[in-house]
């Protein structure tokens, strides 16, 4: 994809230098390169190699930019990148908790370790003149977006989607049955959930919905916990996993494996690993017409799966079942048993029941995101309304990651998405929206003084360098502090 300069340049000529095949035109050699108010990218030249889009930079705001970000995971930080790429910009990024980095901290599975590099690149952003972290204040609550508003000149809402989409089925409320994101948040040492009491003492688990989080939830129960523990997965998590009884999880889908949820290279991963069986309930029908080569490539994967449980009776194994939902939880004083209604190709009319003995039941259908408070809120979607990052009807504020878009994509879709926003921002900074700076005066100093609890860019390094020390001496990549920060 050929990319096209929309607005007027900085004129550095930092871009043009770093085409290799000199598509950004005017050059400085050309005489019209002194007269023009915007460069341009001959498609026909470009090899879309991107290395101009990490130069380029939007006209910098005609004078200071103060932005308040608030959540700290890679759509806040993202957003903060970009801001930070313009001359006269300071960001301060905002979170409830002490530590940083959302879901790549407290989301992504313990044993996708280069997933998690990605904290490396939050590292550089961190350095970048001009980022001040205030974490560990909860906006909404010890400070409040009016607040926010007459100190900075825009305030960017990072806040994600932290809640579970709620899954109506009788029975529900049974102790036992729980959410995925709460298991994902409990393994990965999320203060919130460091207490939380996850029964691990029968022989099956059953996951509802078979997207990515479903299929990480599945992966760390079945998963050797010997090899968890060389990872940074939380302590307590470990330990309870060492004691686990779990030997079966039922990974539920309701529709068929064409519209299955997790992605091609998480089944790719899955199906590598040698210390779990994965199996396949039922047939895998043929692609159908409108399937692209990766979903033709994953249907071909799991007809390649066995059908029946073949492996040496201690292996822990994953079914893939579709077609398939639960009907209702059934249990005295905690869940015993799923009744699920299955009704996919060559089922009699109505579909069949069947009963599937388990002690602990996970749903896995999706986050939501929360209202924020003064901002509006669509509970449909679990979204702020907004166009192009700007909330609607409250000039000064934006909006970026899953609360702008919703629960879907990868780390990396944030990071167009906050080139969006972040080009708001500057279009409504240029064009007089924005108000001026109010104080003046060091962000650091003033930040110090409204937050003099938070834990600021130094504080965060300290606890960041003695969980890597702490994990260093136990061979994993750290040890995390779940409490007290
Ligand atoms: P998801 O991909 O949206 O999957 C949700 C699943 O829940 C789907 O199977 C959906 O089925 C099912 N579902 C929804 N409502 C249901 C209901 N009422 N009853 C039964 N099933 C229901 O959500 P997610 O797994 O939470 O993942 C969120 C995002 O994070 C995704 O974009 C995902 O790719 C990403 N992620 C990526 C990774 C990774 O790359 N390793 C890891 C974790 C998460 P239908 O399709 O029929 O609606």
């Amino acid at each position: 994809m050929t990319h096209v300069i929309t607005q007027a340049c900085c004129g550095d000529a930092a871009c043009v230098f770093a085409c290799p095949v000199n598509a950004i035109q005017p050059n400085p050699d050309d005489e019209l390169f002194e007269s023009a108010e915007m460069l341009y990218i001959d498609p026909k030249t470009c090899v879309d190699c991107g290395a101009c889009v990490t130069l380029i930079r939007l006209n910098p705001p005609n004078k200071p930019l103060r932005v308040a970000i608030v959540g700290s995971g890679p759509a806040g930080l993202y957003a903060a990148d970009e801001l930070l790429k313009q001359d006269g910009v300071e960001v301060a990024v905002y979170d409830r908790l002490s530590v940083p980095y959302g879901l790549v901290r407290s989301g992504v599975a313990p044993d996708h370790q280069m997933t998690k590099a990605v904290d490396k690149l939050f590292r550089d952003i961190e350095d970048l003149p001009g980022f001040h972290y205030a974490l560990g204040v909860d906006v909404g609550t010890s400070v409040h977006h009016e607040e926010l508003a007459a100190r900075y000149s825009a305030v960017i809402y990072a806040t994600g989607a932290s809640q579970d989409r709620v899954l109506q089925v009788p029975g529900a409320d049974l102790p036992g049955v729980s959410s995925a994101t709460r298991f994902v948040a409990w393994y990965n040492g999320h203060p919130d959930h460091g207490d939380a009491h996850v029964d691990l003492s029968h022989r099956r688990v059953v996951i509802v919905g078979n997207g990515n989080v479903a299929i990480d939830a599945a992966r760390i129960l079945t998963t050797d916990p010997d090899a968890l523990a060389r990872t940074d997965i939380a302590d307590h998590a470990l330990a309870a996993l060492r004691q686990s009884k779990v030997e079966e999880v039922v990974v539920l889908g309701r529709r068929g494996p064409e519209h299955a949820a997790f992605t091609l290279p998480e089944l790719v991963g899955l199906m590598a690993r040698r210390d779990l069986e994965v199996v396949v309930a039922g047939d895998i029908p043929p692609a159908p017409e409108w399937a692209d080569v990766q979903l033709r490539h994953k249907l071909d994967l799991l007809r390649s799966l066995p059908t029946e449980h073949q492996a040496a009776p201690s292996s822990r194994r994953i079914v893939l079942q579709f077609w398939s939902s639960p009907h209702r939880f059934v249990g005295q004083d905690q869940v015993e048993e799923v009744e699920i209604r299955s009704a996919g190709p060559g089922s009699p009319p109505g579909g069949t029941s069947d009963h599937l003995p388990a002690g602990l039941v996970l749903s896995s259908i999706g986050y939501q995101g929360s209202p924020i408070a003064s901002l509006p809120f669509d509970p449909d979607r679990g979204v702020v309304p907004h166009v192009r990052g700007r909330v609607e009807g409250l000039p000064g504020a934006y909006v970026v990651g899953w609360i702008k878009r919703g629960p879907r994509g990868f780390i990396g879709t944030n990071k167009t998405c906050a080139r969006e926003t972040v080009n708001s921002v500057l279009e409504d900074a240029t064009s007089g929206v924005l108000e001026p700076v109010s104080p003046a005066g060091d962000l650091g100093q003033l930040l110090r003084q409204w937050h003099p609890d938070s834990v600021d860019l130094p504080a965060w390094r300290r606890i960041d360098d003695a969980e890597i020390a702490h994990g260093l001496s136990a061979g994993r990549p750290r040890v995390k502090l779940t409490s007290a920060i």
